[in-house]
């Protein structure tokens, strides 16, 4: 079976992404790119993440050629290729729906740096203007977000994170969840004090040897 490996991480990493809440039913996707052998293992569209077994994962080349798979690629498949041809420093991406990251998603605004857990995605997290999910407008918009970042929103959709592993990605997918839904609390009770530029600076410097 080509591509074991990653399939394998591609099942049991859409299982967790229900099991901690950054999806429901068949919403979000995940996909990891061996760059020696060129080729893209995603998750399968609209399939249950608990049906999935690592032989139902789909390989696509880098021209959205279908390697091995009886199953049709997550919908939003141009978003995960471009993600891998544009950004060197990515090799896995995932894409959920959380609650908090898609509630801010909907005023099409981004995170400012409340939390200095923010730093694991960026000095901040921008929001991608919106497109029809599944597009390739929508996959430029985020990429043009998620420049200088390693997760950005999708405008009234969710969250996308790309990270160089698959367990980096999920982290940062979460540590945003998890930023989005102290923004949301705080903003019930007043207006937050911001971290500044340089500081936030100092702290992603200090998350590269952490
Ligand atoms: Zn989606």
């Amino acid at each position: 079976m080509i591509l074991k490996n990653e399939r394998e991480q591609i099942a049991a990493y859409g299982r967790k992404m229900i099991d901690n809440g950054l999806v429901k039913g068949t919403g979000g996707n995940l996909s990891i790119i061996n760059r020696g052998e060129g080729l893209v293992a995603i998750s399968p569209a609209g399939m249950d993440y608990f049906d999935i077994d690592p032989e139902d994962v789909v390989i696509v080349n880098l021209s959205r050629g279908i390697i091995d798979s009886g199953n049709k690629p997550s919908s939003e498949i141009d978003m995960h290729l471009m993600l891998y041809e544009k950004r060197e420093d990515i090799s896995s991406v995932i894409h959920t729906h959380s609650i908090c990251t898609s509630s801010i998603s909907c005023l099409r605004v981004g995170i400012p740096p409340v939390h200095y857990l923010i730093g694991f995605a960026g000095k901040d997290v921008r929001c991608a203007e919106y497109a029809t999910y599944g597009t390739k407008e929508l996959a430029v918009n985020v990429c043009r977000a998620m420049e200088g970042r390693k997760a950005a929103l999708l405008a009234n959709h969710g969250l996308v994170a790309g990270a160089d592993t698959l367990k980096q990605a999920f982290d940062i997918a979460e540590i945003v969840e998890y930023c989005a839904e102290i923004y949301i609390k705080i903003r019930s009770i007043g207006d937050p004090v911001l971290i500044g530029e340089e500081e936030m600076k100092t702290v992603i410097e200090k998350f590269k040897n952490y």
